[in-house]
């Protein structure tokens, strides 16, 4: 076979350098064996925002920007170079079909969790819709589910107005019996982002609630153990569903619903670590990034950089069966 000097095949990084490994390569696509460890599905629905929404694309951006870490944690002095994310590839999208689509994302998702029932999925979306059918194939193939929403809004939305949007999949859930309120968790919620009757329907239903004020009074950490505690005693399992709207925007441009008085990064990225650590998570989507409205790839970024630190707590888990 021919070679030519200095002409690099297209697609392979421009530089490479023997002593850093980027997180991007710990990306394998599924073989068809199954799947024990951390695993990614995406799932690229966005038209059924109720604004505009590119988050379609972000699937494939995450994945892009796991390229901009290295595997190596100087905080724990360990290499993840050995570990593996297994890649599911994306689910299909109907183009015009919107129902059809969180109906695909349903059943994908549930059938890949039945068949890899030592999998930890993290889906990726997409808008926010998608966590109806993620939470819901979680708990038909996983046991009782306990969620921990992050979140500046309460996603209750009743779904007469415009259907079953990124403003509703909880309130899906809680409509279809699904779950009961008391099955979630809600942090973040945040001043001038949500209505009077949506709050009141969260107590109506025995949702509980920790504002921003909360998280600024308690600190997220503690108010994480408080979730876990309470939920653990209710349910077998617990899912995370990350919006990154929780953020506020200066750490968050990505996000079609930004806005001030929001979390900080590194709260967010210390409190899902703590969780990846605990056995009782089993679960998570990452969702609402936007990266035709984000500067630098900043969200996404961010959201691969999660993904990292995930990877690194999970594997500290006691028999964790990371690769
Ligand atoms: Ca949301």
């Amino acid at each position: 076979m021919q070679t030519i000097p200095f002409l690099r095949k297209s697609g392979e990084p421009p530089f490479t350098d023997r002593g850093i490994k980027k997180g991007g390569q710990l990306l394998k696509s599924w073989s068809g064996e199954e799947v024990k460890g951390i695993a990614i599905a995406g799932a690229p629905l966005s038209k059924t925002s109720i604004s505009h929404s590119g988050a379609y694309m972000a699937p494939q951006t995450i994945r892009s920007m796991m390229h901009s870490f290295s595997t190596y944690s100087i905080e724990e002095e360990t290499d993840m170079w050995n570990h593996t994310i297994t890649d599911f590839g994306d689910i299909e999208m109907h183009v015009t079909e919107l129902i059809q689509s969180q109906s695909r994302i349903y059943s994908v998702l549930k059938e890949i969790q039945e068949k890899h029932k030592e999998a930890f999925l993290i889906t990726l979306g997409g808008d926010h819709s998608v966590s109806a059918g993620a939470i819901q194939a979680f708990q038909e193939s996983r046991g009782k589910v306990g969620i921990i929403q992050f979140d500046a809004h309460f996603d209750l939305r009743n779904t007469e107005d415009g259907g079953p949007s990124n403003g509703t999949p909880f309130r899906q859930l809680i409509e279809k019996g699904v779950i009961n309120g008391d099955q979630l968790v809600q942090l973040g919620i945040r001043d001038f982002s949500n209505g009077k009757l949506y709050h009141e329907y969260a107590k109506e239903q025995g949702v509980t609630v920790f504002k921003m004020g909360d998280i600024r009074r308690e600190g997220l950490l503690s108010l994480l153990k408080k979730s876990v505690e309470q939920l653990k005693q209710t349910t077998d399992n617990i899912y995370i569903s990350l919006d990154m709207d929780v953020l506020d925007q200066a750490y968050a441009p990505g996000c079609p619903a930004i806005g001030p008085g929001g979390l900080d990064s590194e709260s967010l990225i210390e409190g899902v670590g703590w969780l990846a650590e605990n056995p009782s998570v089993k679960g998570m989507d990452i969702v609402e990034i936007d990266p035709t409205l984000d500067f630098r790839n900043m969200t996404s970024r961010l959201a691969a950089y999660i993904i990292m630190h995930f990877l690194l707590n999970y594997s500290k888990r006691e028999g964790g069966k990371q690769k």
